[in-house]
């Protein structure tokens, strides 16, 4: 092995144009970069964190005292969220896409029995789950949730709220109703919209757990904090059945957020060694959130992915998605097949964009943070040149006209 010292490592900028991670506000990042060396039972890091598990209860709409945050990523959120099923519990779980078909896995994980474990160790086959697969572009719905879980009468149920890998929306009033309906604990996978959806928890009573991420609607940095909340009747739940992690459990970890028996309490105790500079950014992405109003801002990104859609649409894509944050498309009939090309073109000169993750091959444009015309605007000429360099046959003046018309001659320049 030889001995090697790098130079140190420069990233460049570049623009987030895809499902997420979102382009983090500039206000989060000085948070961030300006919190000073504290260790995690010092007093501001404390009270910091006391202060985003209120921020989140009111964005979230919510009353559920196990209300707050995972370090890392959705991934570990979700984890925590998944913690309280257990080895042969009964799921039914809905999949209309790659993220919920990676939470699926999860729930396998999780539900599997030891010798089916050993019988397929990173794709465990648990029979006490059952997934229901409904195609990538098509959106699960209440009555699709109803009948099967009629059917099952399972413990838990699983959605994503929407589900980012095909760009659907699903039907989480439907879901609520039909978990409340049948008595099953419903588990929603909320990465995507928190943030970007103007909606309330406590207005979904069928639905016991839901996790989300820093970095998609809250524009806060990956790594930084996954919101969770929790129903009593969950924390119940785990509290009879218990989980095989102690770093997400949620009992343990809502300690640390000053969360205890159930009660608020002045401050937290130790779980973990958390960061006082993930403190400082999550901190500043949720008082952002709250500054602007969700329904302000849902709002704004109605009225942009409407224009984006519009635009790719005047440019020859179909569009099939239906999320206010991310337009996912096929490329016109000409360029047909040449998604995958087109995306690594675009992120080649920092343009980045996305493919879908998995079948079938489409490209995905998002806007997370980029709510206002210029942006927007640089979006749509970027993309429209990048379909005309490929031999599409955009005509980039009709673009103009389209981005003029719906932003105002005198701001779209
Ligand atoms: C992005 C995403 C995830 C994964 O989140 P990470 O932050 O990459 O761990 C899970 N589910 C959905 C619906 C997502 O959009």
């Amino acid at each position: 092995m030889t001995f090697q010292i790098y130079p140190t490592l420069e990233i460049p900028e570049t623009l987030a144009a895809g499902p997420g991670p979102g382009n983090t506000d500039a206000r989060v990042l000085q948070a961030f970069a300006s919190a000073g060396v504290a260790d995690h039972m010092q007093g501001d890091v404390l009270r910091g964190m006391i202060e985003c598990k209120h921020m989140l209860r009111q964005i979230w709409g919510t009353e559920n005292t196990y209300t707050f945050a995972v370090a890392g990523t959705g991934w570990s959120g979700l984890d925590t969220m998944f913690s309280a099923v257990m080895p042969g519990d009964k799921v039914v779980a809905f999949t209309n896409g790659t993220f919920s078909g990676i939470d699926a896995l999860t729930l396998r994980i999780k539900a599997a029995t030891p010798a089916e474990h050993a019988a397929n160790p990173l794709d465990p086959q648990a029979a006490s789950v059952t997934v229901i697969e409904v195609p990538h572009g098509q959106p699960v719905t209440g009555e699709m949730v109803d009948e099967v879980l009629a059917q099952h009468k399972p413990k838990w149920a699983f959605m994503a709220h929407w589900e980012t890998g095909s760009g659907r929306v699903n039907d989480i009033q439907g879901f609520s109703d039909a978990c409340e309906r049948h008595g099953a604990m419903g588990l929603i996978d909320a990465v995507s919209s928190l943030g970007v959806s103007d909606f309330r928890i406590d207005d979904f009573p069928g639905v016991a757990g839901w996790a989300s991420c820093p970095q998609k609607g809250l524009c806060c940095l990956p790594l930084t904090y996954a919101p969770v909340s929790f129903t009593d009747a969950y924390i119940e739940v785990l509290k009879t059945s218990g989980a095989y992690s102690y770093v997400h459990n949620p009992i343990f970890e809502a300690r640390h957020w000053g969360i205890v028996d159930g009660q608020d309490v002045e401050k937290g105790t130790y779980h973990r060694t958390h960061s006082g500079y993930a403190v400082a950014a999550f901190h500043e992405s949720l008082r952002l959130t709250l500054i602007e109003g969700l329904a302000k801002r849902a709002q704004s990104y109605k009225t942009h992915e409407a224009v984006l859609r519009d635009a790719v649409t005047a440019m020859g894509c179909q569009v099939t998605s239906d999320m206010p944050s991310l337009v996912v498309l096929n490329l016109p009939p000409e360029l047909a097949g040449r998604e995958m090309e087109l995306v690594q073109k675009c992120r080649a000169q920092g343009f980045g964009i996305w493919p879908t993750l998995s079948a079938p091959i489409q490209v995905r444009i998002g806007i997370l943070n980029q709510l206002n015309h210029q942006a927007i605007s640089h979006i749509v000429r970027l993309f429209g040149q990048a379909v005309q360099d490929m031999g599409g046959s955009v005509d980039l003046e009709a673009i103009e006209a389209l981005l003029e018309g719906r932003y105002g001659t005198s701001i779209a320049a």
